[in-house]
């Protein structure tokens, strides 16, 4: 089987020190001393002295064929904006423009880093064939609802989707994905719920992203939407809501009590809400919080880097204290904490993981003193310092060609 490796400083949640990943097919043979590299029968050698090796970064949330929509009604309040711009195009989808887009869309999240997407959306099928086409890794959930007419988000079509994709792909993973809480029925959760405990499948949903989607469920059932949830049978470590911006005390014991995971999206609440949930405070009770992109509309690009420093700085507005959530911790969203939250054996530097690795160039001002990395990674780095991106063990994402193994050592 080929094998290759990446050196510099490698970076993961638990350390860093400088040495070499060896990949052999598609996971992490051995981290080795950079001068022993040699030993280990690589056919190339990427990276050196003036590198950064991470474990690929992991979208937990994202819409990738909505990169059409970048940039569109930005001038506009959130609900004339979805009533007037984003539904009306949606309806007008076909398959070979979802396609077109989905394909822009994780391209643009490969060569930013990003080595798995956790996507929701319509015609889950398309964005599962380019995905696996590409070779990300990726998690694709068919959005359903059923309290709204909307002729793309039939459950029929969930359900559809889900078994013709299941156990078919090393590189795809269905998901069930019930749109929200305030527009899927107390029954069709439940029929979900059922399905995921039976199959083992990850729930990804939307969840109190909106003072709307509260209200609504508070009048119809009496609960908040994370009481909902556990009605329906969600509550387990299988569950992925995303959000979580109008959650409260009580929803963070539950959710964190149950093992489920929170995806942090703040750039997408703080432009569509001017509000976003307290991450210090998901922290400290204990919750696994993975980051998201959400959409490229509105968060104009696929980039974890920027989401990472979003997160780092918007969390001290929450917690009205500088500081609120180290570097280490936002860098642990993005990696194992992602990988936690979808059930993947990736997110470390360890052998055995999956060769799901980034290369980043760290020769320019901003990386300067090459010291402090995890503050370097948030706070400095972005998704265009990005060499090579490998998924699975392939490279799929490579800003130039080297040239000899030897040369950068
Ligand atoms: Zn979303």
């Amino acid at each position: 089987m080929r094998r290759f490796a990446l050196t510099g400083v490698l970076v993961d949640y638990e350390s860093v020190t400088r040495g070499a990943v060896v990949v052999e097919g598609n996971e992490i043979l051995a981290i080795v001393p950079e001068e022993e590299v040699g030993e280990w029968g690589v056919e190339e050698v990427y990276g050196g002295k003036d590198y950064i090796v991470i474990p690929g970064l992991i979208n937990a949330h994202t819409h990738v064929a909505m990169t059409k929509f970048r940039g569109l009604g930005e001038d506009l309040p959130t609900e004339v904006w979805l009533e007037r711009i984003i539904w009306p195009m949606e309806l007008k989808w076909t398959r070979r423009e979802i396609r077109r887009w989905a394909e822009l869309g994780i391209r643009e999240a490969l060569m930013n880093g990003s080595t798995t997407i956790n996507d929701h959306y319509f015609f889950a099928d398309e964005i599962a064939k380019v995905a696996e086409r590409l070779g990300i890794r990726a998690f694709v959930g068919q959005t359903v609802m059923d309290k709204i007419d909307f002729p793309l988000a039939s459950p029929e079509e969930g359900f559809r989707f889900f078994k013709r994709w299941r156990n078919r792909s090393e590189l795809v993973t269905p998901t069930l994905a019930p749109h929200a809480t305030n527009t899927v029925s107390l029954e069709l959760m439940t029929e979900i719920a059922e399905l995921s405990e039976e199959t083992g499948a990850r729930v990804h949903i939307h969840l109190a992203q909106s003072e709307a989607e509260v209200s609504e469920v508070k009048r119809h059932y009496g609960l908040s939407p994370v009481g909902l949830l556990k009605r329906a049978g969600f509550l387990n470590e299988r569950l992925i809501g995303v959000h979580g911006v109008y959650l409260d005390d009580s929803d963070f014991e539950r959710l964190a009590k149950a093992g489920s995971s929170i995806v942090h999206c703040p750039t997408s609440n703080v432009k569509l809400e001017a509000r976003t949930v307290g991450l210090r405070k998901l922290l400290d009770f204990g919750l696994n919080v993975a980051l998201g992109n959400d959409s490229p509309n509105p968060t104009g690009i696929l980039d974890p880097f920027l989401e990472m420093r979003t997160a780092g700085i918007v969390a001290n507005l929450t917690a009205g204290r500088a500081h609120a959530v180290p570097p280490r911790e936002l860098f642990g969203m993005a990696t194992l904490f992602g990988a936690r939250a979808l059930g993947v054996k990736a997110g470390l530097l360890k052998p055995g993981y999956l060769a799901d690795l980034v290369l980043i160039k760290a020769d320019k001002p901003w990386f300067k003193p090459l010291e402090n990395l995890y503050s370097l990674l948030v706070y400095s780095a972005r998704g265009s310092d990005v060499e090579m991106t490998v998924v699975n063990g392939r490279i799929l994402h490579r800003k130039f060609t080297w040239g000899p193994s030897s040369q950068s050592i």
